[in-house]
């Protein structure tokens, strides 16, 4: 069932998780052992983020070295589906442009109309780590709004592989990023929500965010939104602090702001069992109040947290 169903049909503020592929040489078993408790709280969908390859040079016996691309951690097409099999339930799989050129794309969203995985959550990705600024495949997509179109394409049965007559239209839900704090390549929020609202004309079903501790801030982008005609779902994401050096880490990486109040309180907190305490309660309110201004859906990045996203939730069912 697609994600904007989900929320149609919805009696009450609906519950999503998300989370990373673990490492590769780890099994399914990682994953379920992570999910299984949350599953208690009748999630409507998991999204699996997709982690592209680094490159890497790794010496060889004359001394010299060989430029090598090393996958970490494995695609997200079969964890969906395993996980869809598995639970029941619908997944969304993080299709990004980086390192992808648009056969490959074409060829992962066959995979997954093949699989009955019908949402895609379609991104630019960041910068491959060796690269200054992100850099497309010579024949990949550069934004993510154009990947949205080859996605939309494929919708009305127009495939990159020419000699595809009749391949089907397969009917994706499209989500797409939103950033309530400015993507940080963006000059300025107008020109990034111009760019949002591209990637909504084009096609995209709902708008999911990028993690915020302030609520107030996803308020107004919300707002902001509206106001430029964006009449979509906006879905919150929501991560929780559970330790000193996201103080600095959630800045750098993610570019969003921490409250002077909740870094003050984290930065005075003696254990770290008392950090996790402090942004396990900041959650709580942050997503009762969520909650209460009506949002469609409460989406928690798990990463790693399940217990602490476990203690959370069950404070608000
Ligand atoms: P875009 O929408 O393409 O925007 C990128 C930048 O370009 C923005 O500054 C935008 O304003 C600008 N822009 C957009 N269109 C144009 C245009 N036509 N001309 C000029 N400028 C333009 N990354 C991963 O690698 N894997 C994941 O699984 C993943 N999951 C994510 C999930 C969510 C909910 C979010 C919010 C982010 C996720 N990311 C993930 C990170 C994301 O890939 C990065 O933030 C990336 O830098 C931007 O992706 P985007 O889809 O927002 O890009």
């Amino acid at each position: 069932m697609k994600i904007t169903e989900h929320i149609e049909q919805a009696t009450k503020t609906l519950v999503s998780f998300e989370i990373l592929p673990p490492l590769k040489g780890k099994t399914i078993q990682s994953i379920y052992n992570h999910l299984d408790p949350l599953m208690e709280f009748k999630p409507s969908f998991i999204n699996v983020t997709y982690h592209r390859s680094e490159t890497m040079f790794k010496k060889k016996a004359d001394g010299t070295f060989e430029k090598v691309e090393v996958r970490k951690r494995p695609g997200t097409v079969a964890i969906c589906a395993a996980l869809k099999n598995h639970y029941n339930i619908d997944t969304v799989p993080h299709l990004i442009c980086g390192g992808f050129s648009k056969r490959d794309t074409e060829d992962a969203l066959i995979d997954l109309n093949f699989l009955g995985i019908d949402n895609v959550l379609v991104l630019r990705g960041d910068a491959a780590k060796n690269e200054a600024n992100f850099e497309p495949e010579p024949d990949g997509n550069a934004y993510a709004v154009d990947l949205l179109r080859q996605v939309v394409n494929l919708k009305n049965g127009i495939y990159q592989e020419e000699d595809i007559k009749n391949g089907g239209k397969p009917d994706f839900c499209i989500g797409t990023a939103g950033y309530p704090e400015k993507h940080f390549e963006a000059p300025n929020l107008e020109t990034d929500l111009m760019h949002l609202k591209e990637k909504v004309d084009a096609g995209a079903d709902y708008i999911m965010t990028q993690m915020f501790f302030n609520n107030q801030k996803f308020f107004d982008f919300v707002q902001n939104c509206r106001d430029m005609g964006i009449h979509v779902p906006i879905i919150p994401g929501l991560k929780p602090i559970t330790n000193k050096k996201q103080l600095s880490i959630l800045p750098k990486v993610f570019h969003v702001d921490i409250p002077t109040v909740l870094s003050n309180a984290i930065t005075a907190a003696k254990t770290d069992e008392e950090v996790e305490k402090i942004g396990t309660e900041w959650l709580i309110q942050q997503s009762k109040e969520l909650k209460q201004s009506g949002v469609p859906v409460l989406h928690y990045y798990t990463l790693g947290k399940p217990k602490v996203i476990y203690n959370v939730v069950k404070e608000l069912v």
